[in-house]
């Protein structure tokens, strides 16, 4: 006799949220995150993550092999502590985390992780939200809703300077600026998953928007797309 077959899984809700440094993808991200009730994964973590392990245990950041090691062994649960947190968001390791998010050994690993994280939302959410440079092209081509999220790099970088500033006082505007310009170069420059609007994707500007109405916006293209 053949055993009944298990109803299936519902298959999670998907929500693709890229753009460029400092372009509020990650405050949009975590909101829509709040509002859905949906898990939330910020990807460039992960890269900064790899970035940061490689540095602190003193190898090479230009050696795909040191890299793709760290990857393999990257400590999710590291990511929160305390120590480790704060040194993960500064620009240095922001430009480090392009370095390495450019390896294609780097990308493999870390798109596996992605996919399970997307695919099977953990705390039994219905659904997930990623944020990154690729995850409308690559990581999630199938997301029920994407957004592409820009501002002007000078934005970008006011935004970025006035984050920053309160841990590092040698900053000045013009190095977060020339900052911005590089990582922007690197992402959409490299051969593997360069960062890219999807087909798919609609643009949002943030660069004249406050938070409330960039939220507003993003909420009504994510709406209109799962057309509730
Ligand atoms: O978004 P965040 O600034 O934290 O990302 C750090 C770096 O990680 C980016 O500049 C980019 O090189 C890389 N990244 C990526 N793909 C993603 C997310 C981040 O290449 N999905």
């Amino acid at each position: 006799m053949t055993e009944p077959s298990l109803p299936a899984t519902p298959a999670a809700c998907i929500i693709a949220v890229d753009g460029p440094a400092a372009s509020g993808k990650g405050t949009l991200a975590r909101r829509l995150a709040a509002h859905y009730d949906f898990a939330y994964l910020d990807t460039g973590a992960l890269y900064r993550g790899v970035a940061l392990s490689v540095i602190l245990a003193g190898g090479n950041l230009e050696n795909e092999s040191d890299a793709v090691s760290a990857a393999e062994s990257l400590d999710m649960a590291r990511l929160e502590d305390n120590d480790f947190a704060a040194r993960l968001r500064t620009a240095e390791t922001g430009l480090a985390a392009s370095i390495v998010a450019a390896m294609p050994g780097v990308r493999a690993t870390i798109l596996a992780a992605q996919r399970q994280f997307a695919t099977q939302p953990p705390d039994g959410k219905k659904g997930a939200i990623l944020d990154g440079r690729d995850i409308g092209t690559i990581v999630c081509p199938d997301a029920a809703a994407k957004l592409f999220i820009t501002a002007r790099a000078e934005i970008r970088a006011e935004r970025r300077f006035a984050e920053l500033r309160a841990n590092d006082g040698s900053l000045n505007l013009g190095t977060v600026l020339a900052d911005i310009h590089a990582r922007d170069a690197r992402d959409e420059g490299r051969a593997t998953a360069p960062m890219k609007q999807a087909d798919d994707a609609p643009l949002l500007d943030t660069s004249d928007l406050s938070i409330e109405e960039a939220f507003a916006a993003a909420l009504a293209l994510v709406e209109a797309k799962l057309n509730r």
